[in-house]
């Protein structure tokens, strides 16, 4: 019998290999989590081994857990808009072996991040960013793993802050079946929207179901935000403890029309806070 399973949990270090991560998502414990299947920080890595592979599933097995409720997460190098022919080519090759390594390890969601236009302004950006990702589900063909698109803070010049920004990828993209939503709870605040109350809540997500539609959001990040509303700074901050305040994440995990997606802390502090921080969540 599969353990009783919430869709709440965080993201997890896959130190010593990609399987290590399901016996500490297990010890918080949680059945959703969230990895790097690769080092985030750099473009080279080893492919995934076979003995690796095979740990994975064996560990999965091992926990009573399938991935339904897994997803991964990018590189922070990958920058699909990237106007700099060298470093979009390993952008395009990087975005690739992301896919190709979810597949592998049957992750149904890669989350990432649209990308910095860099001065050439954000319609060019979005345009250019739909264009290489199709390039990259050109290149992968595999058609398994759903591409998460994050809404970001907009920090710098970087893309995704609007929701409109998620709705143009989509919309230019030949793809969009391939393609889904992530939102993350500090960034969407920092980038200006307002969850406190109830009818603010519900103002945004009325507003982003319009633009890109809740059934798309596979996947939240559950995050508290160090930085006030229209910061458009990316720090977080642990659950109820930054400006955001408790009030929204009530909202968050009752709200029905996001009962389908995942959810997943990004928060400092380690396990023990992670911990308390999921307790606090189901408490609500
Ligand atoms: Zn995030
Ligand atoms: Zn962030």
């Amino acid at each position: 019998m599969k353990n009783k399973i919430d869709k709440l949990g965080a993201h997890v270090s896959a130190a010593g290999g990609v399987s290590k991560a399901i016996a500490r998502a297990n010890s918080l414990p949680c059945r959703a989590f969230q990895l790097f299947t690769k080092n985030q920080n750099r473009w080279e890595s080893k492919p995934l081994e076979s003995p690796e592979i095979k740990n994975w599933f064996s560990e999965l097995e091992a926990h009573d857990m399938d991935t339904s409720a897994v997803c991964a997460h990018d590189s922070y190098l990958i920058n699909l808009a990237s106007p700099d022919p060298v470093n979009l080519e390993k952008s395009i090759n990087g975005f690739v072996e992301e896919i190709h390594r979810c597949a592998t390890l049957k992750i149904p969601y890669l989350v990432w991040h649209p990308g910095s236009h860099l001065g050439q302004g954000e319609d060019v950006g979005l345009k250019a960013v739909a264009e290489n990702m199709d390039r990259a589900i050109e290149i992968s063909t595999d058609d398994s793993v759903k591409l998460c698109i994050e809404t970001t803070a907009g920090q710098g010049t970087n893309l995704g802050w609007q929701f409109s920004h998620l709705r143009d990828i989509i919309g230019h993209s030949k793809y969009p079946d391939h393609l889904a939503v992530c939102v993350d709870t500090c960034h969407i605040f920092a980038a200006g929207y307002e969850l406190g109350t109830k009818k603010q809540w519900n103002a945004t997500m009325s507003d982003l179901d319009e633009k890109v539609g809740l059934d798309l959001v596979k996947v939240v990040h559950v995050n508290d935000s160090k930085k006030v509303l229209g910061s458009r700074v990316d720090r977080h901050d642990r659950i109820g403890q930054g400006e955001i305040g408790i009030e929204p994440f009530k909202h968050l995990v009752n709200d029905k029309r996001l009962k389908h997606a995942m959810m997943v802390l990004e928060v400092p502090g380690g396990m023990e806070a992670w911990e308390e921080d999921l307790k606090l969540l189901r408490s609500l």
